[in-house]
């Protein structure tokens, strides 16, 4: 993967409003070590993070992931993030990714263990190249995630719906995945409703309504997945939220997963049985999320 840059944070409180946030960054070589070994996001996995798709130097959807980002800090305990700061800082790290597609990540840290907290950064890099799964497709199974879909409800300390630093399980997920064949996983709740994947949102065709799971059930409300529910809408489409049993996967006419880099990537099978693929609809979508979009 090529870097294109890193940029060190120095978070300021939410409420100081500044005509410039230069003096708060400092430039770093993406390839040369910065983290102290304190680092709590990587002794713990203790902060949260966001990943902006980037088309030619153009951020996608900056205020919904900045948006995201402090529903998570809130989440989390985390102090509440400066956007204008933060919004600053990704667009001079958008201005570094040149032409084809790249993505900046976002990261905010509980901070250093005894030294300053919390800490932050930004990075950017050119993204892979995605192109198969977009018209090819991709298989997936479902995998339990072990959790009721009530859970947020009642243990909010899970950090269901926020997006932590505490991907393990979601990779683990991928390579479960990927050993029963398939290149994604959908995860069900311990009650069998249908949830997301470890690193993407789920919409399903049903005629002419796109259907999602709810973002209560303790799922990241993909804001690639709100982009396109709104680009549906303004096409005639009826789009809703829902409670998806797992059972109605298969009864689909079209599903795909969606999120920020890879885009739209239909799915063409479900535990092994096939999905049906609409490649002139997935097309139009890519289309549209490859468009610059505020
Ligand atoms: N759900 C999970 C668990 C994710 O990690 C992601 C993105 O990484 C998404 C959904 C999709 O979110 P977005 O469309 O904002 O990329």
């Amino acid at each position: 993967m090529a870097w294109r840059f890193a940029l060190m944070i120095d978070p300021v409180d939410a409420a100081d409003a500044r005509a410039d946030y230069a003096d708060t960054f400092t430039a770093l070589d993406p390839a040369a070590p910065a983290l102290t070994v304190g680092e709590l996001s990587t002794q713990r996995g203790d902060g949260i993070f966001e990943s902006i798709g980037v088309i030619d130097s153009h951020p996608q959807e900056v205020a919904a992931h900045l948006e995201r980002l402090a529903h998570s800090a809130r989440l989390c305990d985390l102090p509440t993030p400066n956007l204008d700061q933060w919004r600053a800082a990704v667009a001079l790290a958008a201005a570094q990714c040149g032409a084809g597609e790249a993505v900046i990540k976002l990261i905010l840290s509980r901070g250093v263990e005894h030294g300053p907290a919390p800490t932050a950064w930004v990075t950017a890099a050119e993204a892979s190249d995605f192109t198969r799964a977009r018209t090819e497709g991709i298989r997936v199974v479902t995998l339990d995630r072990g959790y009721a879909l009530d859970a947020p409800a009642h243990a909010p300390w899970l950090l269901l719906g926020a997006k932590t630093l505490s991907y393990a399980v979601n990779m683990a997920a991928l390579r479960e995945a990927n050993r029963r064949g398939a290149d994604d996983a959908i995860f069900l709740s311990s009650d069998g409703y249908v949830l997301e994947a470890p690193t993407a949102s789920l919409i399903l065709r049903r005629g002419d309504t796109f259907v999602t799971p709810a973002p209560n059930g303790g799922i990241l409300h993909g804001t690639t997945q709100l982009s396109l529910f709104e680009h549906l809408d303004a096409q005639g489409y009826e789009t809703v939220y829902a409670t998806i049993p797992a059972e109605s996967l298969g009864a689909a006419d079209a599903a795909w997963l969606v999120s920020s880099v890879r885009l739209a990537a239909p799915i063409t099978a479900v535990d092994d049985a096939p999905m049906p693929v609409d490649a002139a609809l997935t097309a139009s979508m890519n289309a549209y999320l490859l468009s610059p979009r505020d």
